[in-house]
């Protein structure tokens, strides 16, 4: 026997989360581009909602009533086939346990998002990777990875760390090959940062297939990271399992409230977007314009960009040496990705401020 509890064998395998980071090392403030959020806040009506929705000492309404109605409306679904998550990573895990478990795969690319290795081996499932193209998940290699094994597939679009995106006709051919019982994913974080026609056709795919659930966030072009609040949609059948998985009061009334407030208020995500595009159309051409120095950017229709360092200056040492200059951006030490650097949009001052920098550094690197 033990003489401790005793995690089983693949929970021990997991390696926790790494957030991006909020202050340099000595703890000063710093420019935060390293984990996604929006630069702008959150909308100012979501916002002047927050006093009233507090209600400390009362549960929320657990099947999180008014903000599935309204989702329902704004987004022509059934909100009977609509579940709410403590943000849309919740109903990751949620996929994963309930379809994948010992002996299972769940399929991903190559740079994925990295939650989704936690998500696989949170469910005793065994993670398998496929082989990326160019930085962007490949289809054809996604399909070749599937095995009798396979029971869950997931798919960022567009992904992070590599802001890759895929468009329709790829998101149909990846659905149409794989097999009735394999639940398809795809985690559309990001999708309010896509210009509305370039559709991926995933919200029509989960309406209509039944082995395909499509997750959104809050989080992101929303702005309200740190209110929890994400959501899924797909069949009946599949909400209805997952459902009786959550958490039963797991968004909280805030969260609900300045959700529920941020759907009336699209202005907001469309200004988020339109400012996104503009601002990251002229960081990509600031780095491009460092491509004698080995700089590039992975194109990208997300709210970062990952710049990968080829020549002299190393990802590591862009990456100190943008920190150092109070910028905190993302690198990550996994082989295959540690020429890379994530860097979110910011305003228009930090993005310029960031290729100022990245400029200094590329010409004094030897
Ligand atoms: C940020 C992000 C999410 C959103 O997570 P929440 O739990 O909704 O905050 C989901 N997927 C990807 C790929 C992300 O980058």
């Amino acid at each position: 026997m033990a003489n401790s509890p005793v995690p089983k064998p693949w929970i021990a395998g997991i390696h926790a989360y790494v957030p991006g980071k909020a202050s340099g090392e000595d703890g000063r403030a710093v420019v935060k581009l390293s984990a996604n959020e929006n630069p702008l806040g959150c909308s100012a009506l979501a916002l002047a909602a927050r006093p009233q929705a507090v209600h400390p000492s009362q549960y929320p309404d657990g099947d999180s009533n008014a903000l599935r109605h309204a989702l329902g409306v704004h987004h022509g679904i059934d909100p009977a086939r609509i579940i709410m998550g403590a943000g849309s990573g919740e109903l990751l895990y949620l996929a994963a346990s309930a379809y994948a478990g010992p002996g299972d795969e769940v399929l991903f690319s190559e740079y994925a998002f990295s939650l989704y290795d936690i998500v696989a081996r949170r469910a005793g499932a065994v993670p398998v990777e496929a082989s990326a193209k160019d930085y962007g998940t490949d289809v054809d290699a996604l399909l070749a990875a599937v095995t009798d094994r396979t029971r869950v597939v997931l798919v960022a679009n567009p992904n992070n760390p590599t802001g890759t995106y895929l468009p329709k006709s790829e998101i149909a051919r990846l659905h149409v090959g794989l097999p009735a019982d394999v639940l398809l994913v795809i985690d559309l974080a990001y999708i309010e940062y896509v210009d509305p026609a370039d559709d991926d056709g995933s919200m029509a795919l989960a309406a209509s297939q039944p082995n395909v659930l499509a997750t959104r966030t809050f989080s992101k072009a929303f702005g309200l990271a740190g209110e929890r609040v994400g959501w899924g949609t797909g069949s009946a059948e599949v909400i209805e399992v997952l459902n009786r998985l959550r958490g039963a009061f797991n968004v909280s009334n805030e969260a609900q409230a300045m959700a529920l407030t941020a759907l009336d208020d699209l202005a907001f995500v469309e200004h988020s977007r339109r400012h996104n595009t503009e601002i990251r159309a002229r960081f990509v051409s600031q780095v491009d314009a460092l491509g004698n120095h080995g700089l590039r950017c992975v194109p990208s229709e997300a709210n970062f960009v990952l710049v990968l360092f080829e020549g002299k200056l190393s990802g590591q040492a862009a990456y100190e040496g943008l920190a150092k200059a109070g910028y905190m951006t993302r690198w990550f030490s996994t082989p295959g990705l540690n020429r890379g650097v994530r860097i979110t949009i910011g305003t228009a001052e930090d993005m310029d401020g960031v290729a100022k920098v990245l400029r200094e550094l590329a010409e004094a690197a030897k």
